[in-house]
Parts: structure tokens; C-alpha cells; sequence
């Protein structure tokens, strides 16, 4: 790289870094043309709005100042007459210089009845910010299109390299697409407590007290005695013959139990749904906290100010504080991380 190429590029990010709004840049690039042109021409000053040529100019200057960085060697291939380089990534476009020195897409379609930007769009660089600036432009100017449409809608007059991939980060940093389309964390499945794998009567494990005055409840028929009275010792192993009524009972009843422990405890061991954390919150993080009741973009908006941990040190609840200064607590899976540039 020469020095000259050296500190178009370094202008070219000064200029880019001014505004990421596509249009504004167009108009501040105008006005500076606008002034450069008045000093040297004081006789024909220009004064008010801005005409559509002069956004044309400073937007096709723009454009070939980008393109002169990142198609270096594509551009001398044409001006020397060849074709580009088999291992560009332009050529499978038909790509040509028009009059104006820019780049663009030669295609097969010359003989449609296309306007002339569709026929031969402007090509853009990938991962640059100006095609970021110019498919964020899109995607707001067509009320937040998807993927697919908003590259259609950019293709009618930009070629942007690998758009679909360029088009799908734009939307994946939108804040009112993450708002309307809010994904919520989520960590992996804890592990059960000990009372939901030990073989054990109905009710033995409950929030509910029972108070001293006994009386007749389902509990009574569902475990076969009253909730409070001793457990059974262990009958599995002995002889039916030697058994009581009462006894014989017991042993069925155990039996079950082993079946369950044999059967289906083995089961719970797989984690059918939360098997991977999904946007793993942090203290600090910005969040939209669910709300069955209301859209996404309607969610309170807040920051994550503590986690809280189980067992498993996973995070299992979190704080949020809201702007009016408010603490919130919430179970992880209920609240939504927005893209942020970090
Ligand atoms: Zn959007």
C-alpha cells in the first residue's frame, strides 16, 4: 500500500466515522462540494436546498473513493482492458466501470426491461461500513424488512458482496427488530431435588400444614394410612405365605415403588428442553423483561444488577433495575437481552 492509498483510507474513515446515517453523510458531502465549489467559482455561488445532482455527485464520489480501497486490483484490471481475476469474488458479476469511474455489476441482464440502477447495481464491499450504512438505511426506510426482502429491495440499485449474510447482521442489531422479536435467555436444566427422586408417598413432601385434629382426607385412601402414621418397613424380600393381609399390600404397593425407580427415574436424567445457555446475562446488561399481557416493544426496559446462582451455578434469577430506580427480581427465562454493540 502506497502512502497516497495510505491516507485515502485513513480519509475515507474519517469521513464514514462522522454519521452512520447513510442519507445525512450524503448531505453533509453535498454541502462540502457546495462550499469548495462557491470558493472557486465566487461569480456562480450556489445557495439553498440542496438540487439532486449535487446528492448525486458527492454520492457517486463517496462510492468510488470505497470502491478505489477495496477493489484496487479489479479496478486496474479493467482500466488496463482485462477482465478481473478468476480468484476475485467479482468475478462472476460481468463487473465494468461506468462513466462516472464506478464500479458495477455488468450481469446478464442488459437487454431487460429493468431501470438502469436494477440492471447494473453498484457494487459494495463486504463488511464495510458503508454498506452497513447503506442496508441500515433500507431496512428502515422499508419499516424493518427481513432478510431476503431487504436485499431485494437493495439490489435495486446496490450489489452488495455476500448481502444476505451483511443483511441478516443489520437485522440481527436492530433494536426494534430484537424489541418485536424478543428472544428470551434461557440456562440449562437444573438438576431435581431429592424429593422428587426418592420413591415416597403422595403428600409426605408438602407445603401444606396439617394441623393436629385429625380428620378423614384423600390422603388417607391415596397412601393407605394416615398422613402422619409410620412408614412400612421394607417387604420385598419376603414370602407372601408369611404375610398378613395388610402386609400383602405393603409389598405391592412396594413393588410399584421399584418399578418407578427401575422405569422412570432413569428417564428424568435427559434434558429435553434448556439443554444450552442461550445469551448468557451479565451484571450490567441491558434486558426487556417479559410481559405475557404486551408485545415485546412495550416490555420495560432494564438493567441486570445482581444474578443469583443455584445449586448448580447456573444462573437461575436475576435483579433488574429500572430507569425510575425500581429493583425488580425475575426468573432468568423471562428476560430478553438486546443487541448492543459489545
Ligand atoms: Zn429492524
Amino acid at each position: 500500500m502506497t502512502v497516497t492509498e495510505h491516507c485515502r483510507n485513513d480519509f475515507i474513515d474519517n469521513l464514514l466515522s462522522i454519521t452512520n446515517d447513510y442519507t445525512k453523510l450524503i448531505r453533509i458531502i453535498s454541502y462540502v462540494f457546495r462550499f469548495a465549489a462557491n470558493c472557486r467559482f465566487p461569480e456562480s455561488k450556489k445557495f439553498g436546498p440542496l438540487k439532486a445532482d449535487e446528492r448525486v455527485r458527492a454520492e457517486n464520489s463517496l462510492i468510488r473513493m470505497v470502491q478505489e480501497g477495496k477493489f484496487q486490483e479489479e479496478i486496474k484490471d479493467l482500466k488496463r482492458g482485462k477482465g478481473v481475476s478468476n480468484k476475485s469474488k467479482l468475478s462472476s458479476l460481468n463487473v465494468f466501470i461506468d462513466e462516472n469511474g464506478i464500479l458495477k455489476v455488468g450481469g446478464r441482464l442488459k437487454h431487460s426491461k429493468l431501470n438502469v440502477y436494477s440492471k447494473h447495481p453498484i457494487v459494495l464491499p463486504t463488511n464495510h461500513i458503508l454498506t452497513t450504512n447503506i442496508l441500515v438505511y433500507y431496512h428502515k426506510k422499508y419499516l424493518h424488512l427481513g432478510a431476503q426482502a431487504l436485499l431485494y429491495q437493495v439490489r435495486q440499485k446496490f450489489w452488495p458482496i455476500n448481502g444476505k449474510h451483511n443483511c441478516k447482521k443489520v437485522i440481527f442489531k436492530c433494536i426494534t427488530c430484537a424489541k418485536n422479536k424478543a428472544v428470551l435467555t434461557s440456562q440449562i436444566m437444573g438438576d431435581l431435588p431429592t424429593d422428587r427422586v426418592t420413591p415416597n408417598h403422595v403428600f409426605n413432601v408438602t407445603g401444606i400444614e396439617f394441623d393436629d385434629f385429625e380428620t378423614l382426607s384423600p390422603g388417607h385412601f391415596l397412601i393407605g394410612r394416615p398422613i402422619n402414621g409410620i412408614v412400612e418397613p421394607l417387604l420385598s424380600e419376603i414370602k407372601e405365605t408369611r404375610l398378613s393381609k395388610w402386609q400383602k399390600i405393603t409389598k405391592f404397593s412396594q413393588s410399584v415403588w421399584k418399578v418407578w425407580k427401575r422405569d422412570y427415574l432413569c428417564n428424568l436424567q435427559q434434558q429435553y428442553k434448556w439443554k444450552f445457555k442461550v445469551n448468557d446475562v451479565k451484571v450490567g446488561t441491558l434486558v426487556l423483561i417479559k410481559n405475557e399481557n404486551l408485545p415485546g416493544t412495550k416490555w420495560l426496559l432494564g438493567r441486570i444488577s445482581e444474578l443469583f446462582h443455584g445449586k448448580d451455578n447456573q444462573i437461575r434469577v436475576v435483579n433488574i433495575k429500572l430507569p425510575n430506580g425500581t429493583v425488580l427480581k425475575r426468573n432468568v427465562r423471562d428476560v430478553a437481552i438486546l443487541p448492543t454493540e459489545n
